[in-house]
């Protein structure tokens, strides 16, 4: 800590980036380090390959977050945030990791470790809980907008602090971010009480597809793009309604297939999905999602796939019987 913290403080000008897909942990993550770099008077770029999803741009910082990362700035520091490989940032990993320092800030379990400099945490329920630590080792004072970053990136991970990733940290530093003045009831009714009917309808769908198999061990998800153009809705509109197929009694496994976009799809013709995995703690889904490329927590996962539909389902079916 104590070299990054020295870097960090000689540093001038920084490119913070996130994960693809950017959930709370991501966009919270990503814009409390950038309103902490922005208090030590460093320059900074937000990137994040994926739209902000219309929940989380209530956050302070949000409109500074950049899809298009220009390869002609140089940066001397790049801070990687929640990514459990570099890849993860998207189509400018290939700019970003010429960067001259990279410092990896996660808590993956299947973290790799890359960087010249890492602070991995596998036991913080979440990025935030790390970036918490390291402003108050950086002297950065927490004011409210940062507060809800940090909140905002702890409460979504933790699933509203019902995850097994909730721990005494989580709500030490919400109390603590509660007491700086920021209100938990703001960042509660942007992201769950603020729905389109159009998600609500998805979720609809996404309910009336679930299958169980391996004998009732495994409950299977299917989101496909029809679906979301039927309902209106967008990819960040499916976030967290895998949690529903996962809270089935007897369920070990919950898996969500998602239909990828057109723009997604591989040259191959093949179909493009991405699965989610989540476990009730029995199975580790990262080993899982690791074994088809992916990565993840032991109790939440996932990996894309170019297949049929047809067959990644035999294939989760095969996996989930010998579970
Ligand atoms: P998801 O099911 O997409 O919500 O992701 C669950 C967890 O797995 C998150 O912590 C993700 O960061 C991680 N994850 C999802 N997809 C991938 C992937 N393709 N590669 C590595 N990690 C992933
Ligand atoms: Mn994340
Ligand atoms: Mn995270």
């Amino acid at each position: 800590m104590k070299r990054i913290i020295n870097h960090l403080k000689n540093s001038r000008r920084l490119v913070l980036a996130t994960h693809i897909n950017p959930d709370g942990d991501a966009i919270g993550s990503l814009t409390a380090m950038g309103l902490a770099l922005a208090a030590l008077g460093k320059e900074t770029t937000l990137y994040c390959a994926s739209p902000i999803p219309a929940v989380y741009r209530f956050l302070t910082g949000t409109t500074r977050i950049t899809g298009q990362y220009d390869p002609s700035e140089s940066y001397d520091t790049a801070i990687i945030l929640d990514c459990g490989d570099f890849e993860r940032v998207g189509p400018a990993y290939a700019n970003i990791k010429e960067t001259a320092t990279i410092i990896n800030i996660d808590h993956h379990d299947t973290n790799t470790g890359f960087g010249d400099f890492q602070i991995v945490d596998t036991a913080a329920s979440a990025t935030a809980e790390i970036l918490y630590r390291l402003f108050k080792a950086l002297d950065v004072a927490i004011l409210p907008d940062m507060a809800t970053s940090i909140y905002t990136g702890i409460f979504t991970d933790t699933g509203s602090f019902r995850f097994s990733n909730t721990n005494r940290a989580a709500f030490a530093i919400c109390e603590e971010m509660v007491a700086s003045g920021m209100d938990p009831y703001t960042v509660a009714q942007n992201v769950y009480g603020t729905y389109s009917l159009g998600r609500i309808k998805l979720l609809n769908l996404a309910l009336d597809s679930i299958e169980l198999a391996a004998g009732g061990k495994v409950s299977i998800m299917t989101l496909t793009r029809e679906m979301l153009a039927e309902t209106r809705t967008q990819p960040e509109d499916i976030d967290g309604l895998i949690n529903y197929a996962r809270r089935i009694e007897d369920v070990k496994l919950a898996v969500l297939l998602q239909e990828l976009e057109n723009g997604s799809q591989p040259a191959n013709g093949k179909p493009r999905f991405h699965v989610s995995l989540r476990s009730d703690g029995g199975v580790d889904v990262a080993e899982i999602a690791a074994t088809f490329g992916g990565g993840g927590h032991k109790e939440a996962a996932g990996f894309n796939i170019d297949s049929p539909l047809g067959d990644i389902r035999a294939q989760i079916v095969r996996l989930a019987e010998k579970l």
